[in-house]
């Protein structure tokens, strides 16, 4: 017995409370084990010297019995440590993987808005080659609604533009004509910027929005405002970062399609006006030899093909000459310029006015015979006559009408043109001021 040490003779035997003292500690169980060392020893001391089994029993019984129990506390502490630190590592890989999946749904969604940007992207390239070969406004309108509808997938929207009556109306919308925007405004025309304007017109077309997000956006050419493009997203949600983002880039869309189609209109305007230049008169506004000639050439084709008549007026001023030698050129130009009011004022749509020379102008009256020319000179002569009232001058004005028909006085343009000249030049000759037609070269009287 005296060679037990005193430290284990002091050690608890069992007890959960107790030996819980021992738990959780990698150190103590270190330090159990190196207790359960010296004990061994101390036992392995203690047997050499007993004197008796008996002895050996009293004394190793409790000794063993610790010793069991230390080993046996070491052994669950290590466990449940064990236990413990796997529980640690389950929970640190639930949360990567929940990190991972978070990441990989993030990599998802970029990849789509990718996906979507770039297919964006081409359907754009493919509006500004659309626009290119837009010749018309209608046409212009058709490409915007279709590309409207590809590139803003999850909007509704409209290009609005002005009328003749004051209105803007939605000239084209989409995903269809009742997307629900307002399709006509009424702004009260003022002298205002045209930014300004374009304000009015969004903070009017915004009426009844609700918390959905909108873009408006104005056409601006030189110093007009041509239109503006209205566009609502459907997203609800503006707090939404990623409906945010989207908005953004949303937003930088409209701009360049906003442009892309101002650009449209510019080009469509200034064409147009290029080839008003080159078929019109810039005086009197009627068209020109050169474009008559396509004109009149056409229409002899149709007239062929129908069985027709066409007819043809060669109207030339009286005495111009003298009109601007006593009162100027100025009052000559005034003159000409009513002619070609009064001229295009009693055409109908299919009939072509130009101006033939100086103070000369022809007439092509499509699906007209002799007679009903002959009366459409003489009324035209008429009105002509009271020009002298529009002049400050009140000079006489007066002009003879040769009147040629095809086929019976000429099967070309040529000589359809010669006759009606040639029956001008009759009228002339008969005293001016009067109607002559080619087939009887005969004075039509007033
Ligand atoms: P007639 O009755 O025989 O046709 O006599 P006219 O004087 O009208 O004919 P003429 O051919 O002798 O003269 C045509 C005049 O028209 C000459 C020219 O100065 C004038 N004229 C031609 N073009 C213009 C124009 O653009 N402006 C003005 N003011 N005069 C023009
Ligand atoms: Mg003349
Ligand atoms: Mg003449």
């Amino acid at each position: 017995m005296e060679a037990l040490s005193p430290a284990a003779a002091q050690l608890p035997m069992e007890g959960e409370g107790r030996l819980r003292f021992w738990n959780d500690s990698t150190a103590a169980i270190f330090l159990l084990a190196i207790l359960c060392e010296a004990l061994m020893e101390a036992g392995v001391y203690c047997i050499s010297t007993f004197t008796s089994p008996w002895k050996a029993h009293v004394i190793m019984g409790p000794l063993v019995a610790c010793f069991g129990t230390l080993l046996g506390s070491s052994i669950l502490t290590s466990q449940r440590a064990f236990r413990k630190k796997l529980e640690i590592e389950i929970a640190a890989k639930g949360e990567a993987q929940q990190r991972q999946a978070e990441v990989t749904r993030q990599l998802t969604q970029a990849l789509g808005q990718l996906e979507f940007h770039n297919s964006r992207l081409l359907s754009f390239s493919e509006f500004t080659h659309g626009l290119l070969s837009c010749i018309s406004e209608p046409d212009i309108y058709e490409c915007t609604a279709r590309f409207g509808a590809l590139l803003f997938p999850a909007s509704i929207g409209a290009l609005y533009r002005p009328d003749a009556n004051g209105f803007w109306r939605a000239a084209t919308s989409w995903p269809n004509a009742n997307n629900g925007l307002i399709t006509r405004v009424r702004l009260v025309p003022n002298q205002q910027p045209p930014n300004a304007a374009a304000k009015d017109l969004i903070s009017a077309l915004r009426q009844g929005i609700g918390n959905r997000s909108c873009l408006g956006l104005p056409l601006i050419s030189g110093n007009d405002l041509i239109g503006v493009l209205y566009i609502e997203t459907q997203s609800e949600n503006g707090c939404d970062e990623h409906a945010a983002a989207l908005s953004s880039r949303t937003a930088h869309m409209a701009k360049a399609f906003c442009e892309e189609i101002t650009l449209a209109f510019a080009s469509l305007r200034l064409r147009t006006e290029l080839s008003q230049q080159a078929i019109r008169d810039p005086l009197t506004g009627l068209y020109n030899r050169r474009y008559l000639e396509e004109a009149l050439a056409r229409e002899l084709k149709r007239a062929s093909r129908q069985g027709s008549a066409v007819s043809v007026l060669m109207v030339d001023l009286d005495h111009f000459k003298l009109l601007n030698d006593q009162f100027g050129h100025g009052c000559g130009d005034e003159v000409l310029k009513g002619l070609g009011n009064t001229i295009l004022s009693h055409c109908r749509g299919e009939d072509v006015a130009c101006r033939y020379g100086g103070e000369e102008f022809l007439l092509v009256l499509p699906n007209t015979d002799t007679e009903g020319a002959v009366a459409k000179a003489q009324h035209l002569r008429s009105h002509i006559k009271k020009l002298s009232a529009l002049t400050k001058y009140r000079c006489q004005i007066t002009a003879s009408v040769g009147v040629a028909t095809y086929p019976h006085d000429g099967m070309s343009m040529a000589t359809v043109v010669k006759s009606a000249d040639a029956a001008m030049y009759a009228a002339k000759r008969l005293g001016r001021d009067r109607v002559c037609r080619s087939s009887e070269l005969a004075l039509v009287n007033t």
